[in-house]
């Protein structure tokens, strides 16, 4: 089989978050498979066919773009931040996976963006500092108690969290769920960022304690920043004030 298939990270929105090697991909593709909004967010191309699709069906798009690169396409399937990252590119490999045993011939890559969580992290000064991890509090695909488990684990081991997917219409209290829960086990002081729609121009960053967190103030489009026993804030002359995590714990330089 000729045909190729790369999974291409487009960063959390600003055009140049988008490395030069994932604008390569975009650009040398014959057809690109995607989510409408991210597919809008790639430069046109003459003679270069679209194919948007619902956000939802995830496993579906990644057969599609599959045969599509089995016919001989050079296919790039579009997702947002890291494709890797809760996105597109397990959904190809799980496609694969389960799908046509000749796939297994295609040229498959997988070319990385900056994920939400680091864009977010760098607006706020350096909150992944020291040790974190990252949920996605979803629970389309993994029950809650898996998350509600995680979640304790995490929390009691002294992480820096990283909330991806914290709140949408049809997931209302699952981002409420998880404050009570870190307030339960974090000191009230413990400083919160809600990241909303990082490198878009409706971009709003918010830093506040963990007991003022309203998970009314995020969306489906907020990154949500937990920080550790460790995280402080340093204030500047004006604006909010940076927050990070020192690298040591527990050790004096
Ligand atoms: N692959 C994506 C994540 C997909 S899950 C990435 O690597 O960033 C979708 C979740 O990502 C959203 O619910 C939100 O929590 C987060 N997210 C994606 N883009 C974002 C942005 N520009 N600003 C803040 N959060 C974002």
């Amino acid at each position: 089989m000729t045909g190729l298939l790369t999974v291409v990270g487009l960063g959390p929105g600003d055009p140049r978050f988008l490395t030069p090697a994932a604008a390569e991909a975009l650009g040398e593709a014959t057809d690109l498979v995607g989510y409408g909004p991210y597919l809008d967010r790639a430069p046109e191309r003459p003679g270069q066919r679209r194919h948007p699709s619902d956000n939802r069906v995830e496993v579906d798009r990644a057969r599609f773009a599959l045969d599509l690169a089995a016919g001989g396409a050079r296919v790039a399937v579009v997702s947002g931040g890291d494709p890797g990252v809760f996105a597109m590119a397990a959904a190809v490999f799980e496609a694969l996976e389960a799908g046509d045993p000749a796939w297994r011939d295609l040229d498959i890559r997988v070319e990385p963006g900056i994920t939400a969580m680091l864009a977010a992290a760098a607006r706020a000064g350096a909150p992944l500092g020291g040790d974190f991890c990252a949920l996605s509090l979803s629970d389309n695909l993994k029950p809650w108690e898996v998350i509600d488990a995680r979640l304790r684990a995490v929390l009691g081991a002294d992480f820096v969290v990283a909330l991806y997917n914290p709140i949408s219409r049809a997931r209302p209290w699952q981002l409420g769920a998880a404050f009570d829960l870190a307030r339960g086990i974090r000191e009230p002081a413990t400083p919160v960022i809600l990241a909303r729609a990082v490198g878009r121009p409706d971009e709003h960053i918010r830093t506040m304690a963990l007991s003022d967190a309203d998970p009314g103030e995020a969306d489906m489009s907020t990154l949500v920043i937990i920080g550790a026993s460790t995280t402080r804030l340093v204030e500047r002359g004006t604006g909010a004030p940076y927050v990070y995590t020192p690298r040591s714990y527990g050790v004096r330089p």
